[in-house]
């Protein structure tokens, strides 16, 4: 009679009974060899830098345009600069490339708040399959202070890594907000600056790349937990800040430098309306950047405002578009929803009107649809479209002061 020679099975009471070349194999059994082989892979593959397929920076740049609109500069710097970072991890040192050594080429990103920064930075990650993780530069204070220390940012890394240091240590951190760590002025401040000049300092040891000793569960609540080592050599950072103001700095650089023999043909050629596509590093000096830090993020580039055309495309375009999630959802309930173009112009109008950027497109959306979304799963109606009428009606009786000041 033939047997499962896993778990005994007769036959007759499995699904299927599969013969190999001297044994049997049911169908539970496959089912749960297949989940073991599965687990398995998941623990070793999902950062498993020899798996890692290295893009060339057109293929990455490919990959960022499905989730992100326009920004081609900062894609085109971004690519470049992650495509050199893995080339390093994955040189050989052989003897001749003994004196040529690759460094770690930090990224720094400017744009107004809600142009994509935090977007490129989680696309990235997602491609590239490493560790990432989004750190916020305004809660981070100077050892002592109340706050989080330095070293919380590698805490954090090393918790997406599922503690895998070898996987942590070659990971990405984005850090948010670190315009907000900038000394206030030019001038170097006598008074002791708590969230300032000493963080960046603080900051300056991870970005160059040292052994840090990080406290697993972070925080000082824990005083005896066991430190663990991290080299952050291999850590790409990307930072990003809106830098409020900087286009005036970089404004009045330029009005400067073209007092010039040169003056009359450069002045024709500087685009006022976008002056953060000259950013240079003398202007985050300006800001209140310390060089050293400065330094420390060698690849700078910029972010455009978003144009009426830009948050038009956000809407629709990307692979996760908000009007894509909305489809999907009444999808599950059966429901086909479609957008009329006039009703998707309305919302562009009112996200610039109300300046609320790519971030209130998502409201101003929410608020359209909301009632749909309560309604009609309990009803029998298959087919939703969303009209400029119906868009105006739902949006104005909404409280339009509240979506001001969220946004
Ligand atoms: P930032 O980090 O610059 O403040 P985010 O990247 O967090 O801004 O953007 C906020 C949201 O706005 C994103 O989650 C995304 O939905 C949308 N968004 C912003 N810029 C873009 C863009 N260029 N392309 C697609 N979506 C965008």
């Amino acid at each position: 009679m033939d047997r499962c020679s896993f778990c005994g099975r007769e036959k007759k009471d499995t699904n299927l009974l599969i013969a190999g070349i001297s044994g049997h194999i049911c169908d539970r059994c496959i089912d749960q060899a297949y989940t073991i082989v599965q687990e398995e892979i998941g623990k070793k593959g999902e950062f498993d830098l020899n798996q890692l397929k290295l893009l060339k920076p057109a293929e990455i740049k490919a990959f960022l345009d499905l989730y992100v609109i326009g920004q081609d500069e900062a894609k085109k710097y971004l690519s470049v600069a992650v495509y050199n970072h893995y080339k390093r991890l994955m040189q050989t040192t052989s003897k001749d490339d003994a004196e040529v050594e690759i460094e770690k080429s930090n990224i720094i990103l400017v744009g107004e708040t809600g142009t994509g920064k935090t977007l490129l930075a989680r696309t990235i990650a997602k491609m590239l399959h490493v560790p990432f993780t989004i750190v916020d530069a305004t809660v981070l204070t100077e050892a002592g202070y109340v706050g989080e220390d330095i070293e919380s940012i590698l805490t954090r890394l090393l918790q997406v890594a599922d503690y895998n240091v070898e996987a942590a240590e070659k990971g990405i951190v984005f850090i948010d907000e670190i315009d907000k760590i900038a000394r206030k002025g030019d001038n170097p401040s006598i008074t002791r600056d708590v969230s300032g000049e000493g963080v960046q300092q603080g900051l300056l040891k991870l970005l160059e790349g040292s052994v840090v000793n990080v406290p697993p569960q972070g925080g000082r609540k824990h005083p005896d937990q066991k430190m663990i080592p991290v080299n952050t050599k291999n850590i790409l950072f990307i930072c990003g800040g809106a830098f409020d103001g900087i286009t005036r700095k970089i404004g009045q650089r330029l009005n400067t430098q073209v007092v010039g023999y040169t003056a009359s043909k450069s002045k024709e050629q500087i685009d006022r309306d976008n002056l953060l596509q000259y950013i240079a590093p003398q202007d985050l000096k300006a800001f209140g950047l310390i060089p050293e830090i400065i330094g420390r993020l060698p690849i700078l580039t910029y972010l455009s405002p978003l144009d009426r055309t830009a948050l038009r495309r956000i809407l629709t375009e990307p692979r996760n578009a908000i009007i894509k999630q909305y489809e999907k959802l009444f999808n599950m309930d059966g429901i086909s929803l479609s957008w009329d173009e006039k009703a998707l112009d309305y919302i562009v109008d009112k996200a610039i009107e109300f300046k609320l950027g790519a971030r209130g497109l998502r409201s101003i959306c929410e608020v359209i649809i909301i009632d749909a979304m309560f309604e009609l799963p309990s009803k029998n109606e298959k087919t939703v479209s969303v009209g400029l009428g119906y868009a105006k009606e739902k949006l104005e009786k909404a409280n339009l002061q509240r979506l001001k000041m969220t946004g």
